[in-house]
This record gives structure tokens, C-alpha cells and sequence, in this order.
């Protein structure tokens, strides 16, 4: 089976057929999902799928860099976490990481420009710090601005675990990630971006976890229409090929990556 380590089924691109998604994605053996937050309102949204789903869809609550501009409370993200991770028995938590989270320093039109990578780091150096407070992964997103990223984690008392999500970088990067024994996640766009499948065979499978960043980022030969998790194994098989491993090996060792970070069975 695989797992798809980042989603977004609670975004409204899944409104109206949100089960049937999740049943066609389990079809194509992708059983469990990783639902990320972007915001304190998607981040209680995804708490919330996930405590529908148990065991099944387990959530992440960040706040997404583009959100710096807003000015975000990351105390009412701290209150998401100590509600959701109250006792609860014998079932397994739905809150297993931290994110998204990170820097993006790309140029979004109608984005506020005016000290945005100072507001960027911040955020994202507070939510590190929940990270570590409670033990959890963090789901890294890093667009445009590894050298501030790593910077940012280096200025930690101790480093968290996590995913470089929809990893974007080189293989200095790479580097980096493997030292901090961070995993690096990849979606569609390793079907045809040229720089992906470039670096992808010098990337150990132990560092690997398969993700599709649902709605977006839709893999050939589906390109153009909304992007679900049921098309993760068109992820496992074009790294199955750059490795020139079979498919079951890379589901195999994606899978257990997956379990390993985010502590799930
Ligand atoms: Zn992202
Ligand atoms: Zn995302």
C-alpha cells in the first residue's frame, strides 16, 4: 500500500466528491493520507477530516508562509494542538506533524511585498518552536529560499524531524536535508520536470516519501485537470524507473519512510 504524505482533501476542489476521491484512491492502493493545514482554519479543518477518518487520514496543523503577510497568531495554532492532542484512548492520534510550514520567496501577484521575508522567517521560527515543544514532525514547505531556510533551522537550540515537502532544491540541498536526516518529498512534477528527474537517482529511497500536494500539481498524463491521491502510484512508478528499481520496492520503502516520520501504522 501507499500513502500519500500530503493532500489537501478539505480544500473546496473536493467539496462535492470528497468520498469518492478517498474510495478511488484506495482503489489504487493508496490507503492512508497526510493532510496538511495551511492556515488555523484548514488546519482545524483537517483536524476535523481526520477525526472522521480515523487511522485512515491524519492531519497537520501549519500556517503557510503566504499567510506571513496576515500577520497570523501562532497561539491559536498552539491551541489546535493541545485540544486535538488530549487523551484519547487507544486511537491513534489524528494530529501527527507540524505544517505546512517554511519560506517561500516567490513573488505571488497581490502578495504584500514590504518586509516579507522577515515576517516569513518568524513564522515559520515559531512554529519550529511547537514542533519541538511537542514532539512532532514538521512538513516543510521551502520555495525560493533554501539558504534563509536552513539558516532559520540552525538557529534552533535542536532540529525537528520532517519533510522537505514538493522538494524543489539541488543536490547541495539534498546534502543538507540528508544532515539534518530530513526526508524529501515528491509529487506529479517528477513526471516531467527535467530538473527533478535529474536528481532523483543520486537521492537514497530511504530518504524518499511520495506526496501529491492534491489539487495541484496533477502528473502527466492527467495534467491540466484537479490532481488526487489516487494517482500516487504514477509518482512511485516514474522513481521506481529513474532508480531502475521495481515498483513495489519504491512503494515499499516510501511507505515505511512514511510510517517511520510520522510514527502511524
Ligand atoms: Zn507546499
Ligand atoms: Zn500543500
Amino acid at each position: 500500500m501507499f500513502i500519500d504524505t500530503h493532500c489537501h482533501l478539505n480544500f473546496p476542489q473536493y467539496d462535492t466528491d470528497q468520498a469518492m476521491v478517498i474510495g478511488n484512491a484506495k482503489k489504487a492502493g493508496v490507503k492512508q493520507f497526510i493532510n496538511p493545514g495551511v492556515d488555523l482554519f484548514s488546519s482545524l479543518q483537517a483536524v476535523n477530516l481526520a477525526k472522521k477518518h480515523v487511522g485512515v487520514i491524519f492531519a497537520a496543523v501549519g500556517i503557510h508562509p503566504y499567510e506571513a503577510q496576515h500577520d497570523p497568531d501562532v497561539r491559536e495554532l498552539e491551541k489546535i494542538i493541545i485540544e486535538t492532542m488530549k487523551k484519547r484512548g487507544n486511537e491513534p492520534s489524528p494530529l501527527v506533524a507540524i505544517g505546512e510550514c517554511g519560506l517561500d520567496y516567490h513573488q505571488y501577484s497581490g502578495e504584500q511585498a514590504l518586509g516579507k521575508k522577515d515576517k516569513q522567517k518568524r513564522l515559520f521560527a515559531e512554529q519550529l518552536e511547537l514542533a519541538l515543544k511537542y514532539d512532532l514532525p514538521v512538513i516543510f514547505h521551502c520555495r525560493d529560499g533554501y539558504d534563509d531556510f536552513f539558516d532559520v533551522l540552525d538557529s534552533l537550540p535542536s532540529q525537528p524531524r520532517g519533510v522537505i515537502h514538493c522538494f524543489s532544491g539541488g543536490l547541495q540541498e539534498v546534502r543538507q536535508a540528508q544532515k539534518r536526516e530530513f526526508f524529501v518529498g515528491f509529487d506529479g512534477n517528477v513526471t516531467y520536470s527535467k530538473h527533478l528527474q535529474s536528481i532523483i537517482p543520486s537521492i537514497p529511497l530511504s530518504m524518499i516519501l511520495l506526496e501529491t500536494d492534491s489539487p495541484y500539481l496533477t502528473p502527466a498524463p492527467h495534467r491540466g485537470s484537479r490532481n488526487e491521491p489516487k494517482y500516487i502510484p504514477l509518482i512511485a512508478t516514474e522513481i521506481a524507473r529513474l532508480h531502475g528499481v521495481s515498483v513495489k520496492k519504491v512503494e515499499e520503502a516510501t511507505t515505511a519512510n512514511a510510517r517511520t516520520l510520522f510514527q502511524i501504522s
